[in-house]
C-alpha cells in the first residue's frame, strides 16, 4: 500500500530518520518496536505528512506523493490515525466526532455518515454512547472512539502511535482487544508500540527501529525468539 524509500527527516543538524526503506502491503499487520527517541513517531508523522521529510520517497498508488504537483489532502484522507492523546474533539458527542471528517472531508451525507460511523462504533463496542461527551467516557473508551473516527474514513491504513501508552493499566487490554479484532478482519495496520506481547500476537511482520534506523525486522518469531542483531537483543533483553 504504501512504500518508502529513501526516507530522512533531520530536525536542525539532528538526523532523526536516516535512509529509512520500508513498506506496509495491504491487509498486513506491522508493529513498530524501538526505544525511545529510535524516530518511531517521526517515522509515523512523515508518513501521514504531519513532518515534511527531509528527504526520500513515499510511494502511494504508484506515485511519489513528495512530488510538489502532488495532491496530498486526497492522500491523507486515505490514513486514518489513531494518537496516543485520543486527540477527539471535545465539544462534540461521541456520535458527531465519527461524523464530521465523514461529511466535510469526504462530502458523505448526513445519513450515510451516520450509518458508516454506527457500524464503526459498534465494531470498537461504543455504539451506546453515541450521545456522550468524550469527558464523560474513560481512557479506554476515548480510545476505543477516536479508533472508530478514524475507520470511519474507510482508510487504505490504520496508523497507531502507542494508542495505549496514555491509558491506565487496566484500560490497555480492551483497547488491544479491539486492534486485535481489527487486525483478524484483515485491516492494514501499522502501529507503534511498547506492548510487546500484543506485537508478537497480531503483527504479520515487526521492525526494530534504534537512533534513526531500521535495524532488523522480520516475522515475530524471528524478532522475538531468533533476533540476529545485537541491537534488537539488548534491546528485548531490556524489555521482555
Ligand atoms: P518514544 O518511544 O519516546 O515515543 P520515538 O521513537 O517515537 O520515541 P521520536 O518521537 O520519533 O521517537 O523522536 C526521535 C528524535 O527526534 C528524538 O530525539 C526527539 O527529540 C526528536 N524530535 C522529535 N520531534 C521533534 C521536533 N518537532 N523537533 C525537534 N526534535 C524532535
Ligand atoms: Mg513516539
Amino acid at each position: 500500500v504504501i512504500e518508502i524509500q529513501h526516507l530522512s527527516k533531520s530536525f536542525g543538524t539532528h538526523e532523526v530518520l536516516k535512509d529509512i526503506d520500508f513498506s506496509v502491503n495491504k491487509g498486513e499487520v506491522v508493529c513498530v518496536i524501538g526505544s525511545s527517541g529510535s524516530g518511531k513517531s517521526t517515522l509515523l508523522r512523515c508518513i501521514n505528512l504531519l513532518e515534511t521529510p527531509s528527504g526520500g520517497q513515499i510511494i502511494y498508488q504508484g506515485e511519489n506523493i513528495l512530488d510538489n504537483k502532488h495532491n496530498i489532502n486526497s492522500y491523507r484522507t486515505k490514513l486514518g490515525m489513531v494518537f496516543q492523546s485520543f486527540n477527539l474533539f471535545n465539544n462534540f458527542d461521541v456520535l458527531t466526532n465519527c461524523l464530521v471528517g465523514q461529511t466535510k472531508v469526504l462530502k458523505r451525507s448526513k445519513g450515510e455518515a451516520e450509518k458508516v460511523a454506527m457500524k464503526y462504533l459498534k465494531v470498537v463496542g461504543m455504539d451506546r454512547y453515541v450521545n456522550a461527551k468524550p469527558r464523560q467516557l474513560s481512557g479506554g473508551q476515548k480510545q476505543r472512539v477516536a479508533i472508530a473516527r478514524a475507520l470511519s474514513m474507510e482508510p487504505d491504513v490504520m496508523l497507531f502511535d502507542e494508542p495505549t501508552s496514555a491509558l491506565d493499566p487496566e484500560m490497555v487490554g480492551e483497547v488491544l482487544k479491539v486492534m486485535k479484532e481489527l487486525a483478524e478482519t484483515g485491516l492494514t495496520m501499522l502501529i507503534v508500540t511498547h506492548e510487546m506481547e500484543f506485537a508478537r500476537e497480531v503483527s504479520d511482520r515487526v521492525v526494530f527501529m534504534d537512533k534513526g534506523v531500521i535495524v532488523e525486522e522480520g516475522s515475530p518469531e524471528q524478532i522475538f525468539n531468533n533476533p540476529q542483531n545485537e541491537r534488537t537483543k539488548a534491546f528485548l533483553k531490556r524489555t521482555l
